[in-house]
């Protein structure tokens, strides 16, 4: 079982522990041997043995949606990913297997080595082509960033901030839920920061957009990065102030009280901030429901 403390949830360099390291200002070598993180639409490609990294040269033949990008070093190796195009073919002694965050037969290492090259390669994928004249940026040496050659602008990668936030009401808290979550699910409420707005004027405009209530006593408690496709999630609780309950039903279906003594059908995945932030909550929580 995953712990609920949100220090440990994976997609942090924490989940990494010391076998991980950044990539350093130096270029890659692309033809050395190392470790390679291969994605294939949602799938995470894994040596059939064992189930790990493949390891020493290229180990697929393509064709690459995204070609082989550095991302760090793992256990001292280069750590290469690189995105497959759908129908591209596996060798033999190789699988995909999901790479979702929903999947708790895959450890909390590789969920997050797979968040940290989705979101990488969705970067070099979409900084391919300078918005400002339409030329080749190449990379910038010892960075994520590129630079234009035409016009020497650079781009350095985006990361979205985005705030999540439990409600409270005495022992209740308010879950939400959407209508493309699995049957049963309900979670926390959240939305994009936007110009001219701190993290918690965000979590008291969000509440009052798609709920109708007013929220007071904003305190933030942990963070996560969420590489679908770069956000970074700002997990706050903020104590109900009254107002009457009126969804945003262009966002949610659903919303309602519950307690430690009265839960959704399903609760957030176990790899998630919002479900870190409700078992922080009613702790104790944990086991007693099943997840998808
Ligand atoms: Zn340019």
């Amino acid at each position: 079982m995953r712990q609920p403390d949100p220090t440990h949830l994976p997609f942090s360099l924490a989940a990494l522990g010391h076998d991980f390291a950044p990539a350093t200002p130096d270029r890659d070598s692309p033809g050395t041997p190392g470790c390679w993180i291969i994605l294939r639409e949602n799938g995470l490609v894994l040596c059939r043995d064992g189930l790990g990294l493949p390891d020493g040269v290229l180990p697929v033949a393509g064709p690459f949606a995204v070609p082989p990008v550095l991302v760090g070093f793992w256990q001292g190796r280069p750590l290469r990913a690189a995105r497959l195009e759908p129908e591209a073919g596996l060798p033999a002694g190789l699988m995909a297997v999901s790479a979702s965050y929903r999947n708790q037969a895959l450890d909390d290492r590789l969920i997050t080595l797979a968040g940290l090259a989705r979101q990488v390669l969705h970067w070099r994928d979409r900084s391919r082509i300078c918005p400002a004249c339409g030329g080749s940026p190449g990379e910038i040496a010892g960075s994520f960033g590129a630079r234009c050659p035409s016009c020497t602008r650079e781009y350095y990668p985006r990361i979205h901030p985005a705030v999540i936030v439990l409600i409270t009401r005495g022992e209740e808290f308010l879950l939400v839920r959407k209508a493309d979550w699995p049957a049963g699910q309900y979670g926390l409420v959240a939305g994009y920061v936007e110009f001219c707005e701190t993290l918690e004027e965000c979590v008291v405009r969000e509440v009052m957009e798609e709920t109708g209530l007013a929220v007071t006593d904003v305190r933030y408690l942990a963070s996560q990065s969420w590489p679908f496709p770069s956000q970074l999630m700002a997990g706050f609780a903020a104590t109900c102030a009254g107002g009457e309950l009126v969804l945003d039903t262009a966002e949610l279906e659903a919303a309602a009280w519950f307690s430690a003594e009265r839960l959704p059908p399903v609760l957030p995945p176990r790899a998630s901030i919002a479900r870190a932030l409700i078992d922080r909550f009613a702790p104790g929580l944990g086991g007693a429901i099943e997840n998808p």
